[in-house]
Parts: structure tokens; sequence; C-alpha cells
């Protein structure tokens, strides 16, 4: 699916649209390259194989059976958890399929309450004067944009800054943005690994689409089965029975970006948050041209056509067709299975643009991957003498008898780490950690599905010094 690759180089180049901006490495970072593993963390199975409809069947049973032994979280924090979703495409660029009002629809069908937009900057249209902000039908929409390498939500309009293709140093694009109050992430991590993290809010710990840049084997796959009108239907059955077991097949740990993530917060808060990056435009249509032609579209893409010289299996695709009919649509990507597919959760006090705006500076937050279970109550807080003392993105002085306790409405592996080291690991829905040392604690929680260890929860840290 050379598409992928292509809204790559496209969000490469808007993303440097404007301004010069410079952002030096920072010193002493380790230089690292991103080369992820064949087999990442916890898998058994690829991509491929994860496609199966035998496989499918396991996870959707395996998710099924998760559901049922859900049990509501008594661990209190004191919030409310509320589901988010960061790095939003709509209605914003060329590549863009879907609108507002579709990824609108959507968030009310899965339970977000806050979408957090990021356009592609196209001056002079304006990404926050000429956009949503406030309340759409209970979804609180908050407008930005993905551009410099980051995800920029300014409180403020800042399109002079790329309207007059201002200068401006890293340090000070990062001010210009968080001016107010304003809050801005490092995007696209694994392009990133040597950049300077400092005087940001914080940095993706998940991007779906970092994660599909490598599915080099599933891409000729899907290539191969939009020419083939057995596969074809198969693949369409499939995403009708199973939407999210097929969106989640390509679901991976981003070590290089988590190992970035804990380097970095030895050294100064940062919130890690998903993102989403969807764009609602993996959706192709397969048409007849001709009596033996075929041309496939996706959106953004300069459409390819197919005889049946070339691949004799499409010209049963074509019996019974005129020119223009079309014969096949596949859509890969809905906004319903994205926002379903990743989440950053907000722990506030009340749902306002506000309240979301500290509780990402402060990192009251957890990334899940809602399709595996909802997380909604996980709580990771700390305590002393059996008093709440701290929630997560919190810093807390070392004292006796405190200690880390973490609940999930669901059982699984839980780690928690310390400075990126394994402190405790056990299989259950709720641990405990002694605390004797000082250091950045934060949890995961894996599930298992069909055999295989998937990440489902990342909290952020909670700071003990
Ligand atoms: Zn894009
Ligand atoms: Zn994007």
């Amino acid at each position: 699916m050379r598409t992928f690759v292509t809204i790559f180089i496209i969000s490469l180049t808007l993303g440097t649209t404007g301004g010069t901006t410079h952002v030096e490495a920072q010193p002493g970072t380790v230089q690292s390259t991103f080369t992820p593993a064949r087999l990442s963390p916890g898998r058994r199975y690829r991509t491929i194989e994860r496609l199966a409809p035998e496989r499918l069947a396991a996870v959707a049973a395996d998710r099924a059976a998760l559901q049922r032994s859900r049990k509501a979280v008594k661990l209190g924090h004191g919030l409310t958890d509320y589901r988010a979703i960061l790095h939003a495409h709509a209605e914003d660029s060329a590549h863009t399929g879907g609108n507002r009002a579709e990824l609108l629809a959507a968030a009310k069908r899965t339970g977000v309450r806050i979408v957090m937009l990021t356009d592609h900057v196209r001056p002079p249209r304006d990404f926050i004067n000429d956009s949503w902000r406030g309340f759409h039908d209970g979804v609180l929409f908050i407008p930005g944009s993905e551009g410099e390498g980051f995800l920029n939500y300014p409180v403020n309009s800042v399109i002079e800054h790329y309207v007059k293709k201002q200068e401006r140093s890293g340090t000070d694009y990062v001010k210009m943005i968080t001016a107010n109050g304003g809050n801005i992430f490092l995007s696209h991590v694994e392009e990133k690994i040597d950049w300077s993290t400092t005087g940001l809010d914080g940095l993706e710990i998940y991007n779906n689409h970092t994660d599909m840049k490598d599915e080099f084997e599933f891409i000729g796959w899907l290539r191969g089965a939009l020419t083939n009108p057995a596969r074809l239907d198969q693949l369409n059955s499939l995403l009708t029975r199973y939407p999210l077991e097929v969106f989640g097949a390509l679901q991976d740990y981003l070590a290089p970006v988590m190992s970035k993530w804990d380097r970095d917060l030895r050294d100064h808060t940062l919130t890690g948050v998903a993102a989403n990056d969807c764009h609602h435009n993996q959706v192709y249509e397969i048409r007849a041209i001709a009596a033996d032609t075929i041309e496939i579209s996706i959106i953004g893409d300069p459409p390819r056509r197919v005889t049946s010289s070339q691949v004799p299996a499409i010209a049963s695709m074509l019996v019974g067709h005129r020119p223009g009919d079309l014969l096949a649509r596949v859509d890969l990507d809905p906004y319903e299975s994205s926002l379903q597919f990743v989440t950053t959760h907000l722990l506030l006090p009340s749902l306002s643009e506000l309240e979301v705006r500290n509780a990402l500076h402060l990192g009251r937050a957890y990334v899940a991957h809602d399709w595996l279970g909802d997380p909604t109550g996980f709580a990771f807080v700390a305590r002393r003498n059996g008093r709440r003392v701290g929630i997560m993105g919190d810093q807390i002085r070392l004292a006796k008898g405190l200690n880390l306790a973490l609940e999930a409405p669901l059982p699984g592996t839980i780690r928690i780490l310390r400075d990126g080291e394994m402190a405790l690991e056990t299989i259950d829905r709720q641990a405990n950690l002694q605390i004797t040392d000082p250091g950045v604690y934060r949890a995961e929680i894996w599930l298992t599905v069909d055999g295989e260890q998937r990440p489902w929860i990342y909290s952020n840290p909670i700071r003990i010094d």
C-alpha cells in the first residue's frame, strides 16, 4: 500500500511549511536510529498471520472473555476519567478523506469526549480561528496543528508565523506555542529520537502511523488482495465481522520511542500521549475503466490501472460491468476504528479546555488501546500510611511508608518501571510497590489475547525525589 509511504512524505513536506525552525539535539543525548525489531515485544505472529480468520476470531473471543471479567476499580484518584484523542486530521488537506462532522459522529459513538485537531498548516487559513473550538454536541473540540515536528495547541492564533514565514529558533517556537498556557508535543518521535524535549509538554509515546511504517509485508499483502476478487471479498467480510481486530493487527510496542521517553523523563517532566493520526483516507475504490481494465484509487494518490493481461484474476471482476462502474470499496480506517484503537485518557476535575490543557501539562493522563478492553477507571497513585498523597504527573518527596498502588478493571501483566528499568512485574488487576529509592516511576499493563501479549495501558509517571 503505497499510500502510507506517500502520506509519510506528504506529512514531512507539510510539516515544514512556513517559518524555519531549528531544534538542536540535546548535548549528551543518545543518538539512535529507528530500527523496529521483526517481531516486536509480546508478538508471536506477524501482521499477516494475525489477519488469518482463525486468529481474528481468537482475538475477538479473548476480548469478549476479558470484558466479562471486568470489575470496577476501587482505588480512587479523585478526578474523572475522560477519553480524548490527539493528532486528528479532518478536512485539512488533499490527502485527508474525513471531515469534522464525521469525526464528531465517531467520537459520540466511541465515548470520546475531547477531540484535539491537528490540521496540516495551510496559510493563510488559520488553524485556530477557522476551525472548531468548544463543545459540539457534547464533545469538546480544541483546534491545533501538526507542523515543525510538533503537535501545536496554542491558545491564540499563531498564523502570522506561517504567513510571514518568520524565522524562529526552536526555543522561541516552543515559547510562541506555549504562551498563555498553550500545549506542544513532539510528534513522530521515531524521526526525532535525538531532538531535545526541553520546554515541551510531552511527546507521542504511541503513534498509529509510526506503527504502520514498517509494515511492508502487510502493504504487499494488501496490494495483492486488491486485484484478487476472492481475497478482496474475504478482506471485506473480515472488516465487517472483526473491524477492530483487523485494525489492531498492526499493533506493536514502539520500543525506541519508549526508551527516549524514559531517558528524557530523568531530566524533566514530559507527558506521554497517544497520536491517533487519523485521516480516514485508507479507502480504496476499484472501478471498471474498460472491458479489460480496472482502476484502483485512494485519496491523495494518483490512481493505479491494472489490465487483465497483467493480472488475469481481475477479468472475473469486470464481467457484466460497464466503464465507470464501482466494483469494490475497501475502507480500512473509518474514524470509528481509529478512535477505538488508541486514546489518551485525561483525569480532570471538570470538562473544559482549560482543565484539558492543565492535565496535559501536568501529566494527569494515560494512554490506552481501548479496543482491547475499556480501561476507564485505571488508577496509579502514591500512598502513605493508607492515604493518597499523589497521582500520575505528581512529584513527591521520598518518605518512610511511601508506596505506589495500581488498579485496573481487567487482569493483565502489570509492569512498574523505575527510570526505565523493571521494578515490579505481576499478573493481576492490582499491584503495590514499596518505595525506598527516588526515581521516575511509570506503569504498563499488557493483556494476553490469542496467546500474545499486547500493550494495553501506559501510565504517565509519578516522580519521587
Ligand atoms: Zn496527514
Ligand atoms: Zn498527522
